[in-house]
């Protein structure tokens, strides 16, 4: 008798993350896994994926829960950034809605070390207004999205690093764009703060090693760091690595076969 238990495990992994293209690309080799990556579709030219793509937002709780039912979805995995709260707050809800259980994959935040100059801040336009009145060079970390946030210090000269290349908007006479996807090196953006003149970094405290480069080249620069802390987004089980991820995975498909449905 053919059972359940027989085919792969369908999986919805929420991505945009290395993290999650870790996971994908175990996961592709997995026979037992049938795994698709979603992606909101931010960027123009995303990584290629190991495991078939979904792109585009699902339409709020509802619309991720309807999804998870229509796909006979076994298991949600969040590995989206940690700065991503809607989508990781839609998931919360929507994975009991839909019945299923959610696992979030989120890397630990950065932490001040020993020769950092640091000041947190809870929104990124906090983080701008933490900004010294007076004109600065400023390297922004924040991303395409707070773009628009810079305006409120239009005084300042920017160099504004993200992944699709743009042209400065009209309202920051003084901004250049730097288009480059990470990983970063620390010693590249010693040069890149070196050249710029930066004294002052903004960055949101995503973690992990792709974009620590800035944080280490304003510690050996003495620059100063205005950290954006991360959004509160809510309890839900939670690991730090792509290996546990593939441990909880392993738990259900054993607790099915276990069962023989
Ligand atoms: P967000 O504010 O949480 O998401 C806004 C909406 O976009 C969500 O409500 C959802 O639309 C859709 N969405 C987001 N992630 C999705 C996914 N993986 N698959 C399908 N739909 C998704 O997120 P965001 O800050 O705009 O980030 C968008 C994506 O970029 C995320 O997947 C994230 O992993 C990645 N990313 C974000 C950052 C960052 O700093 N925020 C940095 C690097 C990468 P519906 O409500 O219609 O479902």
């Amino acid at each position: 008798m053919i059972t359940n238990s027989d085919s792969p495990l369908r999986v919805l992994l929420l991505g945009g993350t290395s993290e999650a293209m870790s996971l994908a690309q175990r996961l592709a080799n997995d026979k037992t896994v049938a795994a698709t990556l979603s992606l909101a579709g931010r960027t123009a030219n995303p990584a290629a994926s190991p495991l078939p793509v979904r792109v585009g937002g699902f339409g709020g709780v509802d619309g991720l829960s309807g999804y998870l039912t229509r796909e006979n979805i076994d298991l949600l995995i969040d590995a989206t950034h940690p700065f991503a709260a809607n989508i990781s707050r839609n998931a919360i809800s929507a994975a009991p809605a839909a019945r299923i259980p959610l696992l979030a994959v989120e890397r630990p935040p950065w932490t001040p070390i020993k020769g950092d100059d640091w000041t947190e801040y809870d929104s990124i336009e906090a983080a701008i207004a933490g900004l010294p009145s007076t004109p600065q060079d400023v390297f922004s970390g924040l991303g395409r999205q707070a773009i628009a946030a810079l305006s409120g210090a239009p005084q300042h000269r920017y160099a504004i690093r993200v992944v699709d290349a743009s042209e400065p908007p009209a309202n920051l006479p003084h901004a250049t764009i730097i288009a480059a996807r990470g990983p970063f090196r620390a010693e590249d953006d010693i040069a890149l703060f070196a050249h710029h003149g930066i004294r002052h970094v903004l960055a949101k405290n995503a973690g992990g090693n792709a974009t620590y480069s800035k944080i280490e080249a304003a510690r050996q620069l003495g620059v100063k760091v205005h950290m954006v802390r991360r959004p509160a987004i809510g309890l839900r089980p939670t690991v730090t690595s792509v290996e546990e991820a593939l441990a909880w995975i392993e738990t259900y498909r054993h607790r099915r076969s276990a069962r023989g449905v």
